[in-house]
């Protein structure tokens, strides 16, 4: 079967032509043209993430997003940042013991700046 005469199946399918006129129109055997037919209504339709094109997902196959792996990869580096700051990391404050996230594992001890300061100068005053 021709990518024509898959365009053909659906587009006489659509308009409400039978199986077998169908079948006898562009003469491709009548089971094929159901189950090929059957398989295309069972598709959905998607629409690329990155370039908008539409393509169609096979039933019973995991649903893409991408109309292909290059579309995947431009789509993914163009959103790089994006991606990264999902990596989001919890830290307890050295100092004033209060939980706090930072962005990436920056391996931060301290919530602040003021508890770095605090943390790092309370020692100072022990003697006096
Ligand atoms: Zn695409
Ligand atoms: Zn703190």
């Amino acid at each position: 079967m021709t990518e024509q005469q898959k365009k053909d199946i659906i587009t006489l399918r659509e308009e409400g032509i039978s199986y077998s006129d169908i079948s006898a129109r562009i003469d491709i055997p009548l089971n094929t043209v159901k189950s090929f037919y059957r398989r295309h209504k069972g598709s959905k339709t998607l629409s690329c993430k990155n370039c908008g094109k539409k393509f169609t997902q096979p039933p019973g196959t995991r649903e893409k997003k991408f109309c292909s792996d290059s579309c995947r990869l431009k789509w993914w580096n163009a959103h790089r940042d994006i991606v990264n700051k999902k990596a989001i990391y919890s830290y307890r404050c050295a100092y004033c013991g209060v939980m706090f996230r930072a962005y990436g594992n920056t391996h931060r001890k301290y919530c602040s700046r003021d508890c770095y300061a605090a943390d790092r100068f309370k020692g100072d005053h022990g003697d006096e």
